[in-house]
């Protein structure tokens, strides 16, 4: 599902003669097969939302090779990028990422607008994944009317709607209470159990990596398959 191969990066600030550059992943190798539910871990700062953030074509890299659903991506045009994120790709952010003038319904509608699904089917799809959320009764409720754990239903929920095979969360769980976090990790066991969806996960957060079927450690910019540290039992 996700192949990385020797992928380095460096932010570069400053201008030109003052120039500097912050190393910050060094020919990272990653693996992930279909079915699976992965999780990266390490240290803030180890590099792990960069990886996730090359990954999801959101920044490039020079060097390395990025292959996702059998599709080499590294070289995609962002109007391309745009099209394989919406077909391909579902993301779960700690901060959630909700557009706070649209109410829940809008928020996990919009994919599906900009996939140019008629209005009818919109309505049909988006309500349906609403109750599948359990928030059936808060469609037309503002991001800022939600608790936490709601607002992080309505991303999953938006996450989900265009059946991506493959989700990308970056701590998930960051900004949720112990209960709320239980919630998700449930569900997304079922999501992957049920409906075959891939996870990679990033976190630092131990009740997160026990649902992974496999765990990688990043340290300092550094990841490789042999840091595999143990296999999961579900
Ligand atoms: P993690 O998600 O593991 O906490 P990040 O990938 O966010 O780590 O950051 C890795 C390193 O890259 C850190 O040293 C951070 O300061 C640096 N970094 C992240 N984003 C930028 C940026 N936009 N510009 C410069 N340096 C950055
Ligand atoms: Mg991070």
């Amino acid at each position: 599902m996700i192949s990385v191969r020797d992928l380095s990066y460096a932010f570069k600030i400053g201008k030109k003669e003052k120039e500097n550059v912050i190393p910050v992943l060094h020919h990272v190798d990653l693996h992930v097969a279909e079915g699976e539910i992965v999780a990266i871990i390490g240290r803030s700062g180890s590099g792990k939302s960069t990886l996730l953030n090359l990954i999801s074509g959101y920044i490039k890299s020079q060097t390395g090779d990025i292959v996702i659903n059998g599709k080499q991506v590294s070289k995609l045009s962002e109007s391309k990028w745009a099209e394989f994120r919406l077909e391909h790709l579902g993301f779960i952010f700690q901060s959630f990422q909700l557009i706070p003038s649209m109410t829940a319904y809008e928020n996990v509608e919009l994919p599906l607008v900009l996939k140019g699904v008629s209005e009818k089917d919109r309505k049909d799809q988006t309500l349906r994944m609403l109750k599948r959320v359990g928030l059936d009764q808060y469609q037309s409720h503002y991001p800022g009317e939600l608790s936490g754990g709601q607002q992080q239903r309505v991303s999953i929920a938006r996450a989900l709607i265009l059946n991506p095979p493959l989700i990308l969360a970056d701590e998930p769980t960051g900004s949720l209470d112990s209960e709320n976090e239980r919630e998700l990790l449930n569900f997304i066991k079922e999501l992957n159990e049920k409906d075959g969806i891939t996870f990679l996960i990033i976190t630092h957060d131990h009740e997160v990596a026990s649902i992974a079927h496999r765990k990688v450690e990043i340290r300092d910019g550094y990841l490789r398959e042999g840091s595999m540290l143990y296999e999961v039992q579900r």
